[in-house]
């Protein structure tokens, strides 16, 4: 038996896109961290905001013959020298990404293992320019590469899953780092060495994941708004924030659609009763929301919306044009939102995808299809409130249906009703009028 003291559990801190934006950005998560020094933290990072969507261009340029990578490096270049930071620094990394374009280039195809390798540059020099920042500050800091941290996939390029195999090896490799790890989020390599990307949006199942692996204290998610809220604030200038949620409620809102974390990110702190927080950037203090096995303690939790959602009503139901359906689906690798029963009919919910439509078109009109819908998903709550506040607000529901392991009320509705729908939910689910005080 030892009789050294069991080291504290770390905290893992995610750093997403925005909030690496440009240098004063750069030099909060900087500050964040140092004052944080003491937990021995490990760090999570995104690429650059728009990086990742900027590097997919490049690499569906390069396959035309087109050289787009100019901005991209000019974009990193400018970030260097607001830090203050050797402007040479991420040749190495330009250099090796411009042979892989070259290479695209001269071949006229883009293979999607290859688009993986173009698009991890955005997280792997995004890890150098925070790690170089936190050395000049005087923290020991140590960029690393998910990849060689142990974090191995499948070889599902643009949407790998992580191996359950990998946490042991990221829990070793990361015991032996006593300065701050910044680690590259989105990122693995399949059993071939190939790099693999998590699907948009994957730092935050990055960083969950390395905090399952080491029994973090607490992974905390800093956003440039902190918090998860009762609705996208965009759409409901009403919503508020949340201040707790359980793994539950939380994994929910994510499912129906709440961008505020990565549809799967959740599992892995529920499978490891590990905290997380969401938090703001510019405003370390604020609470945020706290996702634990805890609950909200409210029945309704919040309002979830998905635009680009697409429907297909098979009527009347039958075997085999189900089967075309599914057929269909699988050959183009999407995932149904929803499967349902509804006056005799069967309804398919997918992503918006011409590409379906258009497999879909020889069944003629034993299907219909929708397009251009949007889903609101009330989670917490069926109550028949919900369809009353709708029909009242003029909304054209398409369809509904109530699931989920909370109850959850979905409604389908045109997509330019989404704002409208969003408010009237809201207004029915979470600003419940109190009643006025009696006259005396
Ligand atoms: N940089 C990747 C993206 O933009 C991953 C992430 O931001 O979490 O999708
Ligand atoms: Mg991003």
């Amino acid at each position: 038996m030892s009789l050294l003291p069991r080291p504290a559990p770390r905290p893992v801190h995610k750093f997403g896109g925005a909030s690496l934006t440009d240098g004063p950005a750069v030099r909060r998560v900087g500050a964040l961290l140092a004052e944080r020094v003491a937990d021995c933290p490990v760090a999570v990072v995104s690429a650059v905001e728009g990086v990742t969507s900027a590097l997919d261009r490049v690499a569906h340029a390069a396959a035309e013959g087109r050289d787009e990578l100019g901005p991209v490096r000019v974009r990193h270049r400018s970030l260097l020298a607001q830090l203050e930071l050797d402007p040479e620094m991420l040749n190495r990394h330009f250099a090796e990404l411009a042979t892989i374009l070259g290479a695209i280039r001269s071949r006229g195809v883009l293979a999607a293992h290859e688009r993986d390798h173009v698009l991890s540059f955005g997280e792997r020099v995004s890890a150098r320019i925070v790690a170089a920042h936190l050395s000049a500050r005087g923290l020991r800091a140590v960029p690393i590469d998910a990849y060689d941290l142990g974090l191995q996939s499948d070889s599902n390029h643009g949407r790998a899953k992580v191996l359950a195999q990998s946490a042991e090896r990221v829990r070793s490799a990361l015991a032996r780092f006593d300065g701050i790890p910044v680690i590259t989020g989105f990122l693995a390599a399949d059993a071939h060495g190939r790099l693999t990307t998590l699907g948009r949006n994957g730092s935050d199942l990055s960083a969950t994941l390395i905090g399952e692996a080491i029994g973090a204290r607490e992974v905390c998610f800093w956003k440039e708004v902190g918090g998860v809220m009762t609705a996208d604030p965009k759409l409901v200038p009403n919503a508020r924030t949340l201040r707790a949620l359980s793994y539950e409620e939380a994994g929910e809102l994510t499912r129906h659609g709440a961008g505020v974390l990565h549809s799967e990110s959740v599992q892995p702190l529920a499978r490891a009763g590990v905290p997380g927080r969401v938090l703001c950037v510019r405003n370390p203090s604020d609470p945020g929301t706290l996702v634990s096995r805890e609950g909200s303690g409210a029945e309704a939790v919040g309002i979830a919306c998905r635009r680009n959602v697409l429907l297909v009503r098979i009527a009347p139901d039958s075997a085999d044009v189900r089967a075309s359906v599914s057929a269909a689906l699988a050959r183009l690798g999407l995932e149904p939102l929803h499967l349902g029963a509804a006056d005799g009919a069967l309804l398919v919910v997918t992503p918006s995808s011409d590409e379906l439509a258009r497999e879909l078109l020889p069944l003629g009109s034993r299907i219909s299809i929708e397009r251009d819908l949007a889903s609101v998903a009330t989670v917490g709550s069926d109550s028949p409130v919900l369809d009353a506040a709708l029909h009242a607000a003029g909304i054209d529901i398409r369809a509904r249906w109530s699931d989920g392991l909370l109850v959850t009320r979905v409604h389908l509705l045109p997509a330019a009703q989404l704002a409208l729908a969003a408010r009237a939910l809201h207004a029915a689910a979470f600003e419940v009028a109190v009643p006025p005080e009696p006259a005396r």
